[in-house]
Parts: C-alpha cells; structure tokens; sequence
C-alpha cells in the first residue's frame, strides 16, 4: 500500500503520450502512486482535489544519461578539449568521499525535480550516497555503478564486484533502480565487458554504458583492435537489448544496423557533445538510429560537461541542432523531441507503459506547466507540445509529482531540507 493519498487533477490541459499521443482537456485520478484513470471527466472523488485547469500536465521527463553527482563540480571543467576535461575530472575523481559525492546529487537531483524531471539514468561509483539522497528527494533513479578495469579506477576495491555488492543493497527498492554500468572501451576490458552484462542478466537489469563518444575514442579502440567500438562489442558477444548506450556519436551505418539488430538504446546527449565539441562538424545519427527502430532518449551528461540538467533544453538542442546540420527542418518535429524526453526514454529503460506516460497502470511521475507563464502561453490543444519543446523554460513548472508524491509545489521543493541544500550551495564540499 502507498503511503499517499489518492488525487484528483481537474481540467487540465493533459499531454498523455499515450499510444494515440492525445491531448485533451480532463481529469487524472491518481492511486497508491499510480494513474488509476485518464479521462474528459473521471467521476470518482479522490482523498485530494486540485482544480488543475491553469495548468498543462506532462509525463515527468527522463535524463537518460548523468552523472549527477558531478553538479558540485559544475564551471570546474569549462572550454576544455576532451583529453584536458577528462584529466580535470579524474582528478576530482580521485578526491571524492560518501559526502560530497551524496551532496552533489542533492543538488543535482533538486535541479532536475524542479525542471520537471523525475526519473535519471546516472554512471558514477559511490552510488549508495546517491541511492539516499534519491530517496531523500523522492526522485526515481536509474543507479549505474561505473564498472572498469582495476588498474585504471580509484574505486576501493574491484569495480565489478563492488557493482554487485551494490546492486545487491537496493535491488528491492521502490525508487532505486541499481544497475552495472561499463565506463567505455578505453577502460574496460573484454572480461569486465562481459561480466557486466552477466550480472545485469542475473539481476534483471538494464546496462548502462559510454560509446563512441569521441572521435579519438574510436580511432584509439581500431588501433588497438581493429575495429571500431560497436562492431568490437557485437564482436565480443556484448551488444544486446536492455542496454543504454551514451552518445553513440561516431556511428557508421554498420554500427547503427548493429544497434537496430540487437535492439540496443541509446542516450542522446547533445549539450554535451556541442559543449566538449565531441561531434565536429556531425551529431549522433539520431535520425537514421530512430529508422532503426532503436529506442533513443535525451540524456544531459553531467553538470562538468553541458552544466544543465535541464530537459527542456536538450528537446530544444537536439531540434535545433539536428534541423539545422540536415537542412531538414522537418527531420525532428517536436513531437518527436517530446517522445524521446519521455516515451522512448521509457523504452530505453525497460519502462515502456510504465513511466514516461499518462495511462492507466503507470506511476505517477508527473509534471503540472503554468499555462499562464510567457514562455509557455499561449496554449491550445494544438500548439501545447510545440510550445513545451520549443519555447518553455523551468519556471513554467509549478508542480511534480514522482510516484503520486507531491516533491515540487507552488515553484519550490517540498522534499528535502531546504536548509540542507542552501548550505551545499553556498558552503560546497571538494571546492
Ligand atoms: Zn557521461
């Protein structure tokens, strides 16, 4: 049983993304943190009523790649080229404690609730500090423990079996959802590539991992290998479904036929790679992955590499930028934005009908957009996701719930100690 009392929202503008992508005016009715019905008018009375008809209703947003406990570090790494960011970062990486790595996830995970986010899909070590401060926030987190080869980590211990010890301590948790997660092909080897995946397919997991990130990432695996880092994980026996790869930048058309073959998803990230200029001239293949049938999501990185945690920002990048390098203003309609900020974002996380969607049967992350903000008005059923992805920032959200629980209220948290986060803000650990 949940702990929270059922709720009625009346007359909102709903963006359902539901099979038939409507939009209509109606209620949502909400029990033991689920959505019990969607409809024009739900008769049933709930223990709380909100009149909801100022507001647009969304599905909570999916960050399907962070690392949020980098938002401590966020202006530490700025206008640096890849190699020069990455060693700056594992610098911080060897200095880091329980405490400001739960501190950093704090914030980070106050930055994306108040954004309207409400489930993440994170890579770092350290994971039970952010495991506690998710449910000290009331987020849905997707954990993945970094995983790398023993000589390359400042990890105590061996990453794989500290992944497992991991995943063991919060496999039944209601917002915890622990996972493996292999760095990238410059630090793992074949064995703990494999083990990996083992372990997720034991414990019934996703895996979560970086890939062809970089140009010099892809050159430095075929001078190592031979091949490049798709074609060596399909060779390796590595690449399958229930799998999230980050970035999936340098991807030639038989990588991307691999991705769509094996049902491989992947997390966009397209502040970040404009950021570290990890592209060039190119962008991830979005477009032909999506003709692939490749489930591929909206990711922000870490606060060291884009800053933003904000979702609402990379459906307006990733538009953007993908219209503008294709001459195609066609290539990415803002529907399909909002699909990979949420439905697809699902998909990739095993979650499909269970979250990044207003139906019956799907928990209750939701998010309640002012219809009366600038940014967003004005709004007719027509224009309401056009002007969600391509106009509306952070202050039109006045409400999220995660599961049914009310965590933002009115512009502000309602989670959390608000004395706590204004003393990492101002006061911050590892500065
Ligand atoms: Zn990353």
């Amino acid at each position: 049983m949940s702990s929270t009392p059922s709720l009625a929202l009346r007359g909102a503008i709903i963006v359902s993304q539901d099979e038939q992508r409507r939009v209509l005016r109606g209620d949502v009715l909400v029990r033991d943190g689920k959505i019990a019905a969607v409809a024009p008018k739900v008769e049933e009375k709930a223990e709380v009523e909100m009149d909801a008809r100022d507001f647009l209703l969304t599905p909570g947003f999916i960050n399907l790649h962070t690392h949020v406990a980098n938002t401590l570090l966020k202006g530490v790494a700025d206008d640096m080229d890849f190699p020069q960011f990455l060693e700056t970062m594992f610098s911080f990486d060897a200095k880091r404690t329980e405490v400001d790595i739960e501190a950093g996830a704090l914030l980070g995970i106050s930055e994306m609730l108040l954004g309207g986010t409400t489930s993440f899909l994170d890579m770092y070590y350290g994971m039970d500090a952010v495991a506690r401060a998710c449910e000290t926030m009331g987020m849905r987190g997707f954990l993945g423990w970094a995983v790398l080869d023993p000589a390359f980590t400042t990890q105590k211990g061996v990453p794989l079996q500290n992944a497992e010890a991991f995943m063991g301590r919060w496999k039944h948790h209601d917002l915890v959802h622990p996972l493996p997660a292999p760095q990238g092909v410059y630090v793992v080897n074949e064995e703990n590539w494999l083990g990996a995946r083992d372990l997720a397919e034991r414990h019934k997991t996703i895996v979560h991992y970086h890939l062809s990130e970089t140009l010099q990432e892809v050159e430095g695996h075929v001078s190592k290998s031979g091949l490049r880092p798709t074609e060596w994980l399909d060779k390796i026996g590595f690449l399958g479904p229930h799998q999230v790869a980050a970035h999936s930048v340098w991807q030639k058309n038989n990588e991307i036929e691999m991705m769509g073959r094996h049902g491989t998803a992947v997390a966009h990230c397209p502040s970040s790679n404009m950021k570290l200029a990890s592209g060039g001239g190119g962008l991830a293949p979005v477009v032909e992955l999506r003709e692939k049938k490749v489930a591929v999501g909206l990711g922000t990185d870490s606060s060291t590499s884009s800053n933003s945690l904000s979702m609402l920002r990379q459906m307006q990048l990733a538009g953007l930028a993908h219209k503008h390098a294709r001459h195609d203003p066609k290539c990415l309609p803002a529907g399909a934005l909002l699909d990979m900020a949420t439905v697809e974002g699902a998909r990739a996380l095993g979650m499909e009908g269970q979250l990044g969607v207003i139906a019956p049967g799907a928990r209750a992350d939701l998010a309640l957009f002012e219809l009366s903000h600038p940014s967003l008005a004005p709004v007719t059923l027509d224009k309401a996701i056009p002007n969600l992805v391509y106009s509306a920032n952070e202050g039109a959200v006045h409400t999220v719930l995660v599961g049914g629980r009310v965590v933002v209220k009115d512009h502000r948290l309602v989670s959390g100690s608000a004395e706590q986060l204004r003393q990492i803000a101002l006061d911050p650990p590892l500065r």
